[in-house]
């Protein structure tokens, strides 16, 4: 089974702009989950969006696929294009491309399989309503499926209800009905959190081969700075509903620009340095504040006063690495102004 790529080469497969989530609760002051959200996705590349929890990225990736409750979010973008087909709006064409061109792997397996169905049955299905192919063709391309994301034993595999599965085999069955209808972008939420440090590597293995084998394109949610380094070609950073850096795996993991980029990378354990990890002080800021400055001002050992009052703008620099910063875009590198 190929993908088949609908995109131009210049085209971006996903085209975010100005993308804003706000939820809104009676009585209660709107929590503002993404301020403002532009990036892209190629053909056939992972791009990472990293960040702590809280920090919108699952917001932004639930945006995207419109799953947010109409009557208590307000998402709203400048564009939002998927092969330059519109995703919002009027003249939306997402239900025609949620689940089948575009899909989705959430963290908790065991919540997106149904409990008293048998596993080769819920991925058969996929065929079945969307392919219109009948019931013994289904089971059959379910097997081969289940093959595809490397379960041991199928064909009898296929008659396990999720409850007889470990979490790594559960996650492995809903890679596989996400990937059933060939998608040209997976988007995978948090997808190895819940699993222990093998079978996370088995899974982060196992989506780089199937998307290299079949040329889809992986928008990964993470807040593990070690699974972005294990599979990402781009890293978005985000941090309180703002895209605060973006660049190539390299980029951002040896050369971040970015005082935050930076914090998050030194709070995490690095075997090879002698260094001990130091988390970032202090905690999010109030979602229901509207920003007025930059969102990391509170934490941010540079912090001067121009941060408290003027929103940094995305700069971008010839290496195509953006960074939302005062100091940065005023030309002075964050490195050499903390040792100032
Ligand atoms: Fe720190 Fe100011 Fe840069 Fe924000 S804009 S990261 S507060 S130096």
């Amino acid at each position: 089974m190929v993908t088949t790529n609908t995109s131009t080469s210049t085209e971006p497969l996903l085209a975010v702009e100005n993308l804003r989530v706000d939820f809104l609760k009676s009585k209660e002051r709107p929590v503002h989950a993404v301020h403002s959200m532009s990036f892209t996705v190629q053909s056939g590349e992972c791009v990472v969006i990293l960040g702590e929890s809280g920090s919108g990225k699952s917001v932004t990736a639930q945006a995207l696929l419109g799953l947010h409750p109409v009557d208590t979010t307000n998402v709203t973008a400048e564009s939002m294009r998927f092969c330059g087909e519109s995703l919002i709006g009027p003249g939306s064409t997402l239900k025609s491309i949620r689940g089948q061109r575009m899909s989705m792997v959430f963290q908790d397996a065991l919540s997106a399989l149904n409990p008293v169905q048998r596993v080769g049955r819920q991925i058969a299905e996929m065929f079945m309503v969307h392919r219109k192919i009948g019931k013994r063709e289904a089971d059959r391309r379910a097997v081969e499926l289940m093959k595809a994301v490397q379960i041991p034993d199928a064909e009898r595999r296929a008659r396990n209800y999720p409850h007889e599965m470990s979490g790594g085999m559960r996650q492995r069955i809903v890679i596989a009905m996400a990937l059933a209808l060939d998608p040209q972008l997976l988007i995978a939420d948090e997808p190895t959190t819940a699993l222990d440090v093998t079978v996370q590597a088995q899974i982060l293995t196992l989506l780089t081969e199937l998307r290299r084998e079949k040329g889809m394109a992986l928008l990964l949610i993470t807040h593990d700075v070690g699974v972005a380094a294990e599979i990402a070609d781009r890293i978005i950073v985000m941090y309180a509903g703002v895209l605060l850096e973006e660049g190539t795996a390299e980029q951002i993991l040896l050369d971040p620009l970015h005082p935050y980029t930076r914090g998050l990378l030194e709070s995490v354990p690095r075997p090879d340095q002698d260094v001990l990890p130091t988390p970032i002080a202090g905690g999010l800021p109030d979602p229901r504040d509207e920003l007025t400055g930059c969102p990391f001002a509170p934490r941010c050992p540079l912090a001067m006063q121009r941060c408290r009052t003027t929103i940094p703008e995305l700069t971008y620099a010839q290496d195509g690495r953006a960074v939302a910063c005062h100091l940065v875009e005023s030309g002075l590198q964050t490195k050499e102004a903390s040792h100032a």
